[in-house]
């Protein structure tokens, strides 16, 4: 089928396709959490004493008692056989952004040749999957492949069910033999750990006697497009890279700021009421969700939930919008830029911390003591981004993420803290030693000194912050959409750990010497000012006037592309942070830094490839084929006497001539391999093959424009974004 008659038959099959009726509604309390083998689960079908212990280790986060493993599996089990399931699956996040899961059947066949269901608790506790075939970035030769899953008690098993029926799913660490971790949730649960024990000790210095475990949340929004399968099959950058390498930017992109809030389109309102119907069952609390900025995109958030059980909630809520789009005749992209020249996705971290005794600590509260506790937290987050903002840079750089940070539509990669001016008042009024005056009414005492209540919502938001605080949280909004959010995660908790200890060492060291509590607190939050007060900034990020402020008067970094941020990994602060507070040992670290690095590179050079293909076997030949055509248009109209100008042959011959020019440099480019390191590998990608790859898009949307529309093969902009 000629390009035209592809897309021709696309539209028709969209627009005459019939709407998946919308499922009767049914009860949130009746599907809530079905598919979830959690506490009141286990309430009901073990044994009082096992229920108590297994319920310590999921609030506690201590070891599971091995002695209740097979009880606790066999009833897992019987619930998962009631539910229809056959199989059972370890569950597993490899350091790349995907989930990974190995089946194995319940079934055990006796020496009578009969069969029956069997589920121990060695195999719900422990898993071996064939680790060799996921990157472990040095970590274990070929010989050592053996990787283990082991179950994470704090995160509860599930059923997924798909239309070739159901399994059960026990969610996973993964480490190599020699204990070292393979995963993301390894140094997401250390990272709490570490958290949780500066966080108590400064609780406790602070006054507090009585004090729970200190666990952070996460509530991620996350952004997507929705394209017709008719159109995304057509075009194989989709396929295989999930964003668009080629296509000129529509005559209407988002300029009227139409899409955004506007009326879900019925179809697309379908999908997502079948999205949150599985969310929902998994009891993930899909809470809002509404049209995006530009043109075909969209936005499903969850209430928060703790950070380890929010992150394997995030992995499977992307799982769930690809699936569910499939059965809904679209394709879901969590591309962080799919289409040029409109606004990309991201997913904005929402991020705090908390106990059951103390509360949200980064909720200002309503007490002179609270609110002090309050700034306390807060300090240790500003000096954290202040210290570690390369570290934070590095934990969201992607291949694909690098296309949006900085671009005018998502933050710059240069990493600030946004307070709102309320908040930044009152740490300007900390480093200048006299917390008297107040910006606004209703002055508090804090003893020694006077600061304002904060109001929970500062009301002005600063979309062009990278790291904003929204009231009772922080949102890391340079998130890619793409992405895991363990990754920030671990690098927001594991700072902030760091950033407690200190605290609570000069607290010490100030209360050791006869201050009051107060006067202790105000002097270790005039150094973290002084120190780190750098990194606070409320103005526009966007701007070049910023840009140069940051980096040239604030001594902040500006890694505008992965190869740039990859290598703060290995950084000698980096590796410390780390290592000290037991997150990551140096070689989990650097085996990171390889993972990603390669990661990074391939993925350039997969869409090098493809850009050269598309080039020669799409464009090239739609250009010759309409050249033909033309210019036998040309050459019989001269035979008439009319003079039909030849300039719009020449014009379309000299692009496809230049095209063809930049994908052979491209191409002999692709076949560089000498590096002598990784990081000059990256670069390479990053300075050679991406300006090459754009200077070939570049004649290949300048072809879109000139070329007869019946004769382009790719579907267009227009079509993908538009036609639902
Ligand atoms: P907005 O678009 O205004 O940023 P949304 O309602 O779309 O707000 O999303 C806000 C997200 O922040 C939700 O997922 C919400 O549950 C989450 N959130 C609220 N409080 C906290 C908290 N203490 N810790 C983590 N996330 C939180
Ligand atoms: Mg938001």
């Amino acid at each position: 089928m000629s390009g035209n008659s592809a897309r021709v038959q696309a539209v028709h099959q969209i627009t005459n396709r019939q709407l998946m009726p919308p499922k009767p509604p049914q009860r949130l309390e009746e599907i809530w959490a079905a598919n979830v083998f959690n506490l009141s689960k286990m309430q009901a079908s073990l044994p009082k004493a096992v229920f108590k212990s297994i319920q310590k280790t999921i609030v506690t986060g201590q070891k599971l008692d091995a002695s209740i493993a097979d009880v606790v599996a066999t009833a897992m089990r019987d619930w998962a056989v009631s539910k229809g399931a056959l199989y059972y699956a370890h569950v597993f996040y490899p350091m790349t952004n995907i989930t990974a899961e190995k089946h194995d059947g319940f079934i055990s066949v006796q020496g009578d040749g009969n069969v029956i269901s069997e589920f121990s608790g060695k195999v719900l506790v422990q898993g071996e999957p064939d680790g060799s075939s996921f990157p472990n970035g040095g970590i274990r030769d070929t010989f050592e492949a053996r990787g283990y899953t082991a179950w994470d008690v704090t995160s509860p098993a599930y059923i997924m069910e798909t239309d070739n029926g159901a399994t059960l799913c026990i969610p996973t660490v993964f480490v190599s033999w020699t204990g070292e971790a393979l995963d993301k949730k390894v140094p997401l649960l250390r990272s709490i750990a570490a958290m949780d024990k500066a966080a108590s000790k400064v609780l406790k210095l602070l006054g507090n006697e009585d004090v729970a475990h200190v666990n952070s949340s996460c509530g991620a929004e996350q952004e997507y497009f929705l394209v017709d399968a008719n159109f995304a099959s057509q075009r194989p950058d989709l396929l295989l890279a999930g964003r668009t390498l080629f296509g000129k930017p529509p005559a209407k992109g988002q300029e009227f700021d139409d899409h955004y809030f506007g009326a879900i389109p019925e179809r697309v309102q379908v999908y997502m009421q079948d999205v949150e119907e599985s969310l929902y069952k998994l009891g993930i609390p899909a809470k809002t969700r509404h049209n995006e900025v530009a043109p075909g995109q969209f936005e499903i958030a969850p209430f928060f939930e703790a950070a380890n059980v929010a992150s394997d909630h995030q992995q499977l809520l992307m799982t769930i919008l690809k699936h569910t789009a499939k059965k809904h005749g679209f394709v879901c992209l969590l591309h962080e830029k799919p289409f040029a020249g409109i606004n990309g996705s991201g997913k904005h971290v929402n991020w705090s911390v908390g106990n059951a005794t103390q509360g949200n600590l980064l909720d200002p509260g309503d007490s002179p003591h609270d609110n002090a506790q309050f700034l306390v937290f807060c300090g240790a987050v500003i000096r954290g981004v202040h210290k570690y903002g390369p570290l934070m840079r590095a934990a969201i750089a992607t291949a694909s993420n690098d296309h949006r940070l900085g671009a005018n539509e998502a933050p710059p990669a240069i990493m600030s803290v946004y307070l709102g001016s309320q908040l930044e008042d009152v740490f300007e009024q900390i480093k200048n030693g006299s917390v008297s005056e107040s910006q606004h009414k209703g002055v508090m005492d804090l003893g020694i000194n006077v600061l304002p209540p904060l109001s929970k919502d500062p009301g002005d938001r600063n979309r062009t912050s990278p790291f904003a605080f929204t009231g009772n949280r922080f949102e890391f909004r340079a998130v890619g959409s793409n992405q895991s959010v363990s990754g920030p995660l671990i690098v927001l908790n594991t700072m902030l750990a760091d950033s407690l200890d200190w605290i609570g060492n000069r607290l010490e060291n100030e209360l050791s010497k006869g201050s009051e509590l107060d006067a202790a607190i105000i002097t270790v939050l005039k150094e973290v000012m002084e120190q780190h007060g750098a990194v606070i900034f409320g103005g526009n990020g966007y701007s070049e006037d910023w840009h140069k402020m940051a980096v040239e008067e604030r001594g902040l970094s500006n890694l505008p592309t992965t190869a740039d941020a990859l290598p703060v990994l290995k950084e000698e602060y980096v590796r410390e942070l780390f290592e000290k507070t037991g997150v990551l040992t140096p070689v989990e670290l650097e085996s990171r830094f390889e993972v990603y690095a390669e990661q990074y590179i391939l993925s350039i050079e997969v869409e090098a490839k493809l850009v050269v293909s598309m080039a020669k076997t799409m464009i090239y030949p739609a250009a010759v084929e309409y050249l033909s055509q033309l210019s036998a248009t040309i050459g019989s109209l001269a035979d008439l006497g009319v003079n039909l100008g030849k300039e719009s042959a020449q014009k379309v011959a000299d692009l496809a001539n230049s095209m063809m020019g930049s994908a052979t440099k491209l191409s002999e480019a692709i076949k560089k391999h000498d590096f002598d390191t990784t990081e000059e590998h990256m670069n390479y990608c990053a300075t050679v093959l991406r300006p090459l790859m754009d200077e070939v898009r570049g004649y290949g949307d300048a072809l879109e424009a000139e070329i007869a529309d019946s004769f382009w093969p790719l579907p267009t902009y227009q079509e993908m974004l538009f036609i639902k």
